[in-house]
């Protein structure tokens, strides 16, 4: 058999019939399942190929490529040239050690990236057998019939065999955002891939109607492929934090330079040894250089990622880590997000009266009784009967029977209608038969209802469900018990509503025309008026679990919650009571439920006003949460937005943070998201912005720490040439402290667990600079006891008679004891190293310890005496330093406890 899978064989040139033999495939029944898995093998994974990474050399380079190395490498070749070759060899050993660690964490952050990605894998329908099924999209062939809807993203690329106003959204291969048309027709053979309209490119997505195509590429092959070669490595995404790094190194590193050349000049002036001073200048350099802060942002924010993919949020766009930070309102959806979305008809109301519905679940295994407790006669009552007729007709949904589990197949919704009518006897496999399907108005968010039309005995029939109100204005009666039409008495079907939706059920309405002509029209414009109201079903969908703590645990981290739904005004009051939205007696709290209507009554001035107040938007269109995100941002906040249609698609990428449902969401919506549910549930909002807050203040606390260092290595050297004093610290030392301590010290905090208490304080202002005026402050004190006490005790050694390499040591090994002190002090932004338990972070105990162990070897290792101008010092000069390490220690938390002492300070707060 030989198969056609390149693309270059114009199969848009082809009727589809030929494609069909072409591939040697079924236009109806698609492969069959053994040879879909022969040609798997064959063919490979759809899956496009790793994108063409660097090769290892370059990558390597790359780790030199940074304005700091730079400077090293010079300064490294001229003290070199200066046959200073101990130092010169040390810098060069610094630049390769930064590389190897670069190499690896780069490596890392690529695969814990790949990883998170391959999380959300993309699923297909396709017909195999003759029958329907849903399979991960990578294991589609040539020749496999592919089913598409709105919603989709198309799986590979498709010759179409099949569609009904099928429009696709092609930004992905052609940058053009507005959805084009598709449809089966042969074209000629020269035409160019944007204008191929029988072909659905992979990679693209649904936005509305439907289709099926015959995959005629795969992976590499298809179009997507080509562009992936084309394109080769991924981009580097950048996030608004790690531009604003990138940035203050930038101004960080000339600023230094700058100052070193005037310590090179001072020391000149002073007519001190050029070399001494030289290699003084590049001391100030590069010890004032915090070169672990690029390193720290990407293990910081990837170790977040990983911690939210854990708690079930898979990030998509690095950026979102920050944000969520910084998250003030998340917007969520009803159904499935704060309810379970596993619907149960509970009770039915006729015209006639109130039927109970026992049993749980999607089994079918219950049973309808009357208000006396008596087992209803549905035979008995008409419009009872036709109620469930349209539940179970106007039905995409199937019940499947799973073990000993019964499941739905489709939407919830439709699927305890589907229930409620097994239970009454009405199964949808008899239904197909006697009464088959001729005709669908499908249901969407926007026309609220879905109606079919099927063969009776000897007219046709039209059945109905759908809300309420949308309901009555198709009926102009309703159906009494015994089948007769009586006058629509809408006040009392409202007033039947409402009796339901305030218990919190979800209640549809159910509407019939039994003598239909097979002539009539059949369409949206010729349904109003001409059904007969039959009854309302209403449905239970519990809270989730964790929905009611996840939201109080917002309002006390200061984010507001606000529920969006589509559902009745009085059900989302109901559900949001229950869940804490809105306290005992929501509805009379005026403004705090909106409807769709009001909103539409809303000038745009008063929009944003009235949306910050209110907490449940009932009836919304998917089109207007775009307005409300809108009118959310226009007043200041940072809105994290739930969806998971075609049409919640431009909301969730206008949302500070677009939330897209992995289970439920369409993958349109996923690719418009920033991050992707895996459980669907609201509480996992709530968990990664914990872990967002975590984020930023992880980073803040790495700033905290590093940065008295540098500034106190450079004070140092600045102040020694200034003064023409000894240096207390040579450029060699301040290289190993840098290194070392960056590695073993300070990317231990990026393992620090999240702070008591990081929801009960307010959302950080995501204005607000990278270094507050209270952090520049700590920066400031902690740099100055730095400089002041390695300056003061190495002095001490010196007059009492040590000599200058052990008076070096003592001053380089108070540097690092102080750094690890401080570290436990950094380890928290307001509380002290004592609240927060010294041993609660054991990556900070196997740092310290290997710190002092490395500490240890240049103290006393001959070797590397030599190499760093060390020399062994003895107990009493290590109790002087712990001494003094302990007095800059309780300075640093005597400020701290000052500022704690006053209410929500924090370090993240100006
Ligand atoms: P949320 O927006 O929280 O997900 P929702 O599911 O109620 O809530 P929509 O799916 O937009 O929102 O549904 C709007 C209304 O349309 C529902 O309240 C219900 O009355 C009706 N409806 C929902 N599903 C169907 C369906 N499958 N067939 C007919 N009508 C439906």
């Amino acid at each position: 058999m030989s198969i056609s899978v390149s693309t270059t064989a114009a199969h848009h040139g082809l009727p589809a019939h030929e494609v069909v033999l072409l591939l040697e495939t079924d236009p109806h029944r698609g492969l069959s399942g053994d040879e879909a898995a022969e040609r798997l093998e064959r063919f490979g994974l759809n899956r496009l190929p790793p994108a063409a990474t660097a090769g290892l050399l370059v990558r390597i380079l790359r780790q030199f490529h940074h304005p700091l190395i730079y400077v090293l490498l010079a300064a490294g070749m001229i003290t070199a040239g200066l046959k200073e070759f101990v130092d010169s060899a040390v810098i060069f050993g610094v630049v390769i050690v930064n590389a190897i660690v670069g190499f690896i964490q780069e490596s890392k952050a690529e695969s814990a990236l790949e990883g998170l990605r391959s999380m959300v894998r993309t699923r297909a329908k396709v017909v195999r057998d003759g029958r329907e099924r849903i399979v991960a999209s990578d294991e589609l062939v040539p020749g496999d019939l592919v089913v598409l809807e709105a919603g989709d993203k198309v799986p590979a690329d498709l010759r179409l065999v099949r569609e009904s106003e099928l429009f696709v959204n092609e930004s992905a291969l052609t940058g053009e955002s507005a959805p084009v048309s598709k449809d089966e027709v042969v074209l000629p053979e020269t035409t160019p891939v944007a204008d191929r309209r029988n072909i659905a490119y992979s990679g693209t997505l649904v936005t509305a109607g439907d289709g099926a195509g015959i995959v005629v590429a795969t992976g590499a092959e298809t179009e997507l492929g080509e562009i992936h070669r084309l394109v080769g490595a991924a981009e580097i995404v950048q996030t608004p934090l790690t531009a604003k790094l990138a940035w203050f190194s930038k101004i960080l590193t000339i600023a230094i330079l700058g100052l070193a050349a005037v310590t090179f000049g001072v020391g000149l002036l002073r007519s001190q040894d050029a070399v001494e001073t030289f290699t003084a200048a590049i001391a100030l350099a590069v010890g004032a250089i915090p070169e672990g802060l690029p390193a720290a942002v990407t293990i910081t924010l990837a170790i977040g990622m990983a911690r939210m993919a854990t708690r079930r949020a898979v990030i998509r766009r690095l950026p979102a880590v920050e944000t969520l930070g910084s998250t003030t309102v998340i917007c969520a959806d009803k159904t499935g997000t704060l309810t379970e979305n596993e619907m149960t008809v509970q009770s039915i109301w006729t015209p006639h009266g109130l039927i109970q519905v026992t049993g749980t679940g999607y089994a079918p295994t219950g049973a309808l009784c009357d208000a006396n407790g008596a087992p209803a006669d549905v035979d008995a009552n008409a419009a009872l009967r036709w109620s469930l007729l349209a539940g179970a007709c106007t039905n995409d949904a199937a019940l499947a029977h799973e073990g000993t589990q019964w499941q739905i197949v489709g939407d919830p919704t439709e699927g305890a209608m589907l229930v409620v009518a097994a239970k009454a006897g009405f199964h949808p496999e008899q239904l197909a038969a006697t009464m088959p399907r001729v005709a669908a108005i499908t249901f969407s968010s926007e026309r609220q209802y879905m109606a079919t039309l099927h063969r009776g005995e000897s007219n046709h029939v039209v059945l109905a469900k759908g809300a309420v109100e949308r309901m009555l204005d198709l009926c102009n009666a309703q159906m009494g018990a015994d089948g007769a039409l009586q006058p629509l008495n809408r006040a009392k079907v409202l007033s039947a509503a409402a009796m339901l939706t305030s218990r919190g059920l979800r209640v549809l309405a159910t509407a019939v025309r039994a003598d239909a002509d097979p002539s009539d029209d059949f369409d949206e414009a010729s349904l109003p008026g001409s059904l007969t109201l039959t009854g309302l079903q209403a449905m239970s969908d519990p809270p989730r679990a964790a929905a009611a703590s996840a939201v109080a645990a917002c309002h006390s981290a200061g984010i507001g919650v606000k529920m969006i739904t589509g559902d009745h005004a009085g059900t989302a009051t109901a559900v949001a009571t229950e869940v804490g939205l809105l306290d005992g007696d929501g509805a009379t709290t005026p403004g705090s439920i909106l409807t769709g209507t009001d909103l539409t009554a809303l000038s745009a001035e008063e929009c944003p006003d009235a949306v910050d107040r209110a907490s449940v938007f009932a009836r919304v269109s998917p089109e207007q949460k775009l307005r409300l995100v809108q009118a959310l941002q226009s007043k200041g906040h940072v809105v994290a937005m739930t969806g998971d249609g075609v049409n919640d698609a431009p909301a969730l990428r206008q949302a500070s943070i677009g939330v897209a449902m992995g289970r439920g969401g369409t993958e349109v919506a996923k690719d418009a998201a920033d991050m992707v549910l895996t459980d669907d549930d609201f509480a996992t909002i709530e968990a990664a912005v914990e872990e967002g807050r975590a984020v930023f203040d992880n980073l803040t606390k790495f700033i905290a720490w590093t940065l008295p260092t540098n500034i106190g290595e450079g004070l140092v050297i600045l102040a020694a040439i200034a003064f023409g004093a000894a240096l207390p610290i040579l450029p060699t030392q301040i290289l190993w402290i840098n290194m070392t301590t960056a590695v073993a010290l300070g990317l231990m905090l990026a393992f620090e667990p999240k702070e008591a208490g990081i929801m009960t304080r307010p959302p950080r202002d995501p204005g607000q600079p990278l270094l507050t005026r209270r952090l520049v402050t700590r920066i400031l004190l902690v740099s100055t006891l730095l400089v002041a006490s390695a300056w003061w005790l190495f002095e001490w050694e010196l007059g009492n008679g040590a000599g200058l390499d052990e008076a070096r040591t003592t001053a380089l090994n108070l540097f690092v004891v102080v750094e690890a002190f401080y570290l436990f002090s950094c380890r928290s932004l307001t509380r002290s190293a004592w609240r927060i338990g010294v041993f609660s972070n054991r990556w900070i105990i196997l740092g310290v310890t290997a710190q002092a162990i490395a500490q240890f070897c240049i103290t006393y290792l001959p070797a590397m005496n030599m190499v760093f101008g060390t020399a062994p010092i003895g107990a009493d000069v290590w109790i002087r330093i712990v001494a003094v390490a302990a007095v800059v220690t309780i300075v640093v938390a005597l400020d701290k406890l000052r500022h704690a002492a006053a209410p929500a300070m924090s370090l993240s707060s100006p």
